[in-house]
């Protein structure tokens, strides 16, 4: 019996990679850059299954040419907002992602990028490398105390929980908002639900773990930046589209939130002139929430199994949930 036809977006882990190739009859893009938009619809056509990247951007002309024998989207990403996702609903086609594994990763991330602006690392860092440590002071790069702060965590799923566990350890205090989130399973993490607004106004740090959709773009915009802190710190691990990029650069420069830490932006790849990059108050990474060696080869093996489940007929391991 001939092997199911399938197209990878981007060279993955070997992990991953090598069940693929010994399950399918699997082309690899082996590009350093994802595959253009328009060379991705040639190269799906008549696929059985199509493993992609957050980079991809999955919509309902792609499945159709692809053809009807498509029969499994396979995401290697928890995350899945470059997908339509009823677009793939109406045409049967189930969609799978990689939840859990990177859960770890990306609280570390979070974490590491709340502490690195709270006690100014990386300026910390560039003081030395432009030659200007010249003994210790008193008054230089004072930063903000995490012990006895309050962390507010808009999202606290799977990733937003890890967070908390960590804050936990850190002697902080914790607020959380999602819109199901209940007083005990909150406090299974040492943190108390509050609504958006007490959160907002209420933490010094704030840190997004929440999925970007239609009802969740642009959440941290003009009016909700003001409700923080004059000095809180934003942290952005989630995806680029939650916040305002302006709104934030406006509230940056002007004070009125005194610093944020982003994984993510939008656009990815930022522009290097973008005015973002020349704030004093801004640090920002390129999307590596789960960039550790571990977390990519279970990533890597969770989409090919998602994938090979759904070209043999199987039900997905791990499905995009729907309705
Ligand atoms: P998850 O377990 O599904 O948690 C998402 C949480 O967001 C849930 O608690 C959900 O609450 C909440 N939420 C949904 N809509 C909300 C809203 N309007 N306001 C506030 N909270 C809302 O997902 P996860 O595994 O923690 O991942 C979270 C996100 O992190 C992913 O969607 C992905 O975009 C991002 N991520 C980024 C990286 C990276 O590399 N930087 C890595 C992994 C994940 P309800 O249950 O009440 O709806």
């Amino acid at each position: 019996m001939s092997k199911p036809r399938v197209f990878v977006t981007r060279i993955m882990p070997a992990a991953g990679l090598d069940r693929v190739r010994e399950a399918c009859n699997a082309e690899i893009w082996s590009g350093e850059m994802p595959p253009p938009y328009e060379t991705l619809r040639e190269k799906v056509r008549g696929v059985d299954g199509l493993l992609c990247m957050l980079t991809d951007r999955i919509d309902g002309q792609l499945m159709d040419a692809a053809g009807p024998g498509l029969k499994v989207i396979s995401q290697m990403a928890v995350g899945y907002d470059n997908i339509d996702v009823p677009a793939a609903q109406v045409r049967g086609i189930p969609i799978g992602h990689t939840p859990g594994v990177l859960t770890e990763a990306t609280a570390d991330l979070a974490f590491g990028l709340l502490l690195a602006a709270a006690r100014r690392i990386v300026e910390g860092a560039n003081y030395i490398q432009d030659g200007q440590w010249r003994t210790w002071d008193p008054n230089a790069l004072l930063g903000r105390d995490l012990s006895g702060a309050t962390l507010g965590i808009i999202g606290l799923g799977r990733i937003g929980r890890a967070v908390a566990r960590r804050a936990a350890g850190f002697n902080m205090r914790i607020l959380a908002y999602s819109p199901s989130l209940t007083f005990e399973s909150a406090a299974e993490v040492n943190a108390v639900a509050v609504d958006l607004e007490t959160l907002l106004r209420e933490s010094d740090f704030v840190s997004l773990h929440l999925p970007l959709n239609a009802r969740t773009r642009h959440l941290i915009n003009r009016v909700t930046l003001s409700q923080m802190k004059a000095n809180a710190i934003l942290v952005n691990t989630a995806r680029g589209g939650i916040i305002d990029h302006a709104a934030l650069v406006e509230a940056l420069r002007s004070g009125i939130i005194g610093g944020a830490a982003l994984d993510v932006t939008d656009p990815e790849p930022i522009s290097p002139d973008d005015p973002l990059l020349s704030l004093p108050n801004a640090l920002v990474v390129p999307h590596i929430g789960s960039a550790s060696q571990w977390t990519r080869d279970q990533m890597a093996r969770m989409a090919a199994e998602n994938l090979i489940a759904g070209v043999t007929g199987q039900p997905l391991p791990n499905r995009v949930p729907t309705g």
